[in-house]
């Protein structure tokens, strides 16, 4: 079965230009040519999408398909029942692909998560849903950033029934090495862990270092042995240059960033998803949506206002190997993976640079790339179409008009 793709215009994933008028040959679920006047083959699907943007289906680097609702972040875990928590996860990883994005990086959760099985069932076509790459849980220790019972601390007894309900939320070297190897093999794709503080949560800061040495040691070993990558959580400098030491291969946030660290990751080679969204209310202030935003939240975003923009400007002024993640966690909801354009945009990065972010880039921390990421002859034909001016417009990630995941077209859904 084979389906010819008109373009208007085409973005490659790869090369900072859009080709207009390129073709695309689709033969069941794999790129076989990209060109001019190709040819048609008995029986083909032509699609013609020449009044639209054609892409590599997007990713998103940095999603929590458990955070149901912004509004009642701290409230799910507690209030609603595994089933529902399961088929809700489902949902939320449905959503993307009807925005165009065929891939997202699952960023785990903190108590028993169902991602791995979301993932499953969509592989196993028993549900739709972009496709997962998934690190499951959070690797952390009692009221570390990952330890979301911190949001019951005033009811100890409460709060310290619920820190249970985390698998991978303890202390030492043997227990990182136990979860390390249970992450393995429930499936994971990768490695989260949580080396220092947070700002969506209540009783920790965002510089506190939350793993030692040998916790890390156990967690960077271990993963060593049984090959699975690691990515942390982490905006201290110095904790971004301890994580460098342990050859990790990916970072996320690091929106603390110092000019000295970014020279550091940039000659490491090491990718960094800078999540601008849950800061950009205060790198540009936004009263109106700052309010919506918990107490605890707010105050610690307005303490170090002037560090986050600092930090911005250093991460979009370096050579740094950037993806893109949106890690919606407020005001807006997790699915609506487009914002994070609105940001990059905004904040006048090269269009072509964020297109790469989610595209090339994001295939590669995701450990896709020989598969996806680009438009290019033999890789699986994951395609978004976008109605608006990916170089002009910030909202044109939130429009999607055309979405084929592994060749399978797919209803869509205009985020504006
Ligand atoms: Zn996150």
């Amino acid at each position: 079965m084979f389906t010819k793709i008109k373009c208007g215009k085409l973005y490659d994933g790869v090369t900072p230009r859009l080709w207009k008028n390129k073709e695309i040959l689709i033969e069941d679920n794999v790129i076989r040519e990209v060109g001019y006047g190709l040819p048609e083959p008995q029986g083909v699907k032509i699609r013609d999408l020449s009044d639209l943007t054609v892409t590599p289906g997007m990713i998103d680097g940095h999603v929590h398909p458990q955070f149901f609702d912004y509004r009642e972040l701290y409230n799910e875990y507690v209030c609603l029942s595994d089933g529902y928590r399961a088929l809700a996860t489902a949902s939320c990883a449905r959503k993307p692909l009807m925005g165009g994005f065929t891939t997202i990086r699952s960023m785990g959760w903190f108590s028993e998560a169902y991602e791995l099985d979301v993932k499953r069932a969509i592989e196993d076509g028993k549900i739709e849903g972009s496709r997962l790459v998934v690190g499951s849980h959070f690797l952390c220790t009692p009221g570390s950033a990952g330890d979301s019972s911190q949001s019951l601390s005033a009811n100890p007894y409460l709060s310290n029934y619920l820190m249970k309900m985390c698998p991978t939320c303890g202390s030492g070297a043997d227990f990182f090495t136990n979860v390390v190897r249970r992450e393995k093999k429930m499936g994971c794709d990768f490695i989260k862990n949580f080396g220092s503080g947070g700002f969506a949560t209540p009783c920790d800061a965002p510089e506190d270092i939350q793993l030692n040495d040998s916790e890390f040691d156990a967690i960077f070993s271990t993963a060593k042995e049984l090959r699975i990558p690691v990515t942390a959580h982490v905006y201290a400098p110095v904790m971004m240059k301890k994580l460098l030491k342990y050859n990790i291969f990916c970072m996320e946030h690091g929106a603390l960033m110092d000019d000295e660290t970014a020279r550091m990751i940039e000659g490491s080679g090491v990718y960094l998803v800078p999540t601008f969204m849950p800061y950009e209310d205060i790198v540009n202030p936004n009263e109106e949506s700052l309010s919506k935003k918990s107490d605890f939240f707010r105050r610690k975003l307005e303490k170090y206002q002037r560090r986050l923009q600092e930090g911005r400007e250093i991460i979009i002024n370096s050579k740094i190997k950037l993806g893109y993640g949106t890690d919606i966690v407020d005001v807006y909801n997790n699915y609506e993976s487009g914002w994070e354009y609105n940001c990059w945009l905004k904040n006048g990065v090269d269009p072509f640079r964020a297109l790469e972010a989610a595209t090339s880039i994001n295939a590669e921390i995701c450990g896709i790339s020989d598969k996806l990421g680009s438009i290019t002859p033999g890789k699986l034909a994951d395609i978004s179409g976008w109605k608006r001016d990916l170089l002009k417009d910030p909202d044109a990630l939130r429009d999607c008009a055309f979405v084929m995941k592994d060749g399978v077209e797919y209803l869509t859904e205009s985020r504006i």
